[in-house]
């Protein structure tokens, strides 16, 4: 090699070599020489395979043979030996170099230093396998999302839960791992988050190896890189099967008293009423028979006449019995403080209501007087219209799902309950119709609390009635008197309705 290609050559940043077109190293530069603490005499021929990490020999000997034998370029990562005993990675790039008949002449090559890149790849590597690790062991359900929604990765617990393998996870909107019936929204949402880099919270249900589905909370997190950019989505999926169908549990409890207080009344009227009914019904047709016989028994038809307003009167009794033995059970005159008695109950579906993603509002008027009723009765009233404005709630997407509870003074010494809601509202034609028993629109309804409501609210003394909102929703409004001769909250204990008001704004904030 003449000089001058020599110093250009041995100036390149990187170790280079030429080798015969058999394979045989013919000159390696200055930097080559100065790395590995060889000489150009030491490299040539096969001498060049000492300056290589034993481990990597073999193969890339096998590589170069195979550059050679195929005439075309090519290249291979190996250790080399610097002269100080330590070994760095290299990438060893090579071509050929043809005459102008096409024969290979010379191989010229080039080795690069790339070990700082190894070590961040393997620091990588050793980070995301400890990453993997750390997630296979979390005793939750984790799923990696790439930035556009696509699976990466899932933990241990998700497949053992699924009983699927990750490329089964991969088919997750397709496949029935999410329930039929909550497919449609899980999607829709996951989609909002992916696209607008929002933070995914909903509740679903997720199919179990054994076919069973439990609902779940999954609450997705978008993990940003330096630039601001979404690298990755982690999902956590928390079981929260056993809390739902406590509060299907609870739900249902509060509808099956309000029916059962109504069932039992209902079976004690038709009891006590029937046999007097049996008895009119009797004598009335037995009369029918005298009168009309040829000829007329007057004397007997009198009789059973007689017997048939006895058994009316006996019908009548029963009704003011029963009447009054309910409106005595309604007006227990103790002092029921309605702001407490409605806090207690907001505490009851306080799960319920901030898994719907409901916000709450309890507002209360400082200076409300005790009324006067059976705590237990007007809480049952408060439990259905929550219920109530929550099912309304149920389907709303497109606003925000809010709730407003207001208790303030009402004309003539009466107190007054609202509750707003956000949700389907009522055709107002049907006002009144959904105060009727057995009137329902849910799937699954009774249609019984509202007539029960009405019914409590009545046996108090007040009314309870049903308003459309001007723009959405709707609002069940009671009215019922203060207790007789009570003073107002403000006058004697101004700190509990101060206290009953923080707790109500607490409920908001809580939300
Ligand atoms: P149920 O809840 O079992 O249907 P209710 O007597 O409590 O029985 O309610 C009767 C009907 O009144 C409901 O099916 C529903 O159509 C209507 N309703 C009650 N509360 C609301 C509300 N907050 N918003 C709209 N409609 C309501």
């Amino acid at each position: 090699m003449d000089n001058e290609l020599s110093r250009t050559v041995d100036a390149l940043p990187g170790l280079v070599w030429t080798a015969f077109p058999d394979g045989r190293i013919e000159f390696v530069n200055r930097r080559w020489c100065e790395y590995t603490g060889l000489s150009v005499e030491q490299a040539a021929g096969e001498g060049w395979q000492t300056a290589f990490h034993p481990d990597d020999r073999r193969a890339l000997l096998e590589a170069w043979q195979t550059v050679v034998a195929s005439g075309e370029r090519g290249e291979a990562e190996a250790r080399m030996r610097r002269f100080d005993g330590t070994y760095r990675w290299f990438v060893c790039r090579t071509s050929p170099i043809a005459d102008v008949a096409g024969e290979i002449v010379k191989w010229c090559g080039i080795n690069s230093d790339i070990e700082d890149r190894k070590q961040t790849e393997a620091a990588l590597r050793a980070q995301e396998q400890r990453f993997e690790l750390i997630v296979d062991r979390l005793p939750t359900r984790v799923i990696l999302f790439g930035p556009d929604g696509d699976v990466l990765h899932a933990n241990r617990h998700t497949l053992d839960y699924s009983g699927v393998t990750i490329e089964e996870l991969k088919a997750w909107k397709t496949n029935g791992l999410t329930h039929p019936d909550d497919r449609e929204a899980v999607i829709a949402r996951f989609r909002a988050s992916i696209s607008t880099g929002e933070p995914y919270d909903a509740e679903s249900r997720h199919r179990r190896a054994d076919g069973i589905y439990r609902w779940f909370r999954v609450q997705g997190f978008p993990l940003r890189d330096n630039e601001g950019r979404i690298a990755l989505w982690y999902f956590l999926q928390t079981d929260i099967d056993d809390r739902k169908r406590a509060e299907a549990l609870r739900a249902e409890l509060a509808h099956l008293s309000c029916v059962n207080s109504q069932g039992v009344l209902t079976a004690s009227i038709a009891h006590e009423i029937n046999q007097p009914l049996a008895g009119i019904v009797t004598n009335a047709s037995t009369s029918l028979r005298m009168l009309s016989a040829e000829p007329p028994n007057v004397e007997g038809a009198l009789e059973t006449v007689r017997r048939t307003i006895r058994d009316g009167h006996r019908a009548s009794e029963v009704m003011t019995r029963l009447r009054a033995l309910f409106s005595k059970k309604a007006v227990t005159t103790d002092a029921v403080d309605l702001v407490e008695a409605t806090q207690e109950v907001v505490g009851l579906l306080q799960d319920e209501i901030r898994n719907k993603r409901i916000v709450l509002h309890l507002k209360a008027a400082d200076d409300l007087p005790p009324v006067a009723g059976d705590r237990v009765q007007l809480q049952q009233v408060v439990l259905n219209l929550l219920l109530n404005a929550v099912e309304a709630m149920n389907g709303v997407e497109d606003r925000p799902r809010r709730m407003l509870v207001n208790i303030e003074r009402d004309d003539g010494d009466c107190v007054r309950l609202a509750v707003t809601d956000s949700g389907v509202g009522f055709d107002p034609q049907h006002a009144s119709k959904l105060f009727d028993p057995f009137s329902t629109t849910k799937r699954e309804g009774m249609g019984i609390g509202l007539s029960v409501s009405r019914s409590i609210i009545e046996s108090h003394g007040g009314r309870l009635w049903a308003s459309s909102n001007t723009d959405q929703g709707a609002t069940f409004t009671f009215s019922i008197p203060r207790r007789a001769g009570s003073i107002s909250a403000s006058d004697q204990s101004a700190p509990t309705r101060q206290s009953a008001h923080a707790d109500a704004d607490q409920v908001e904030r809580s939300r």
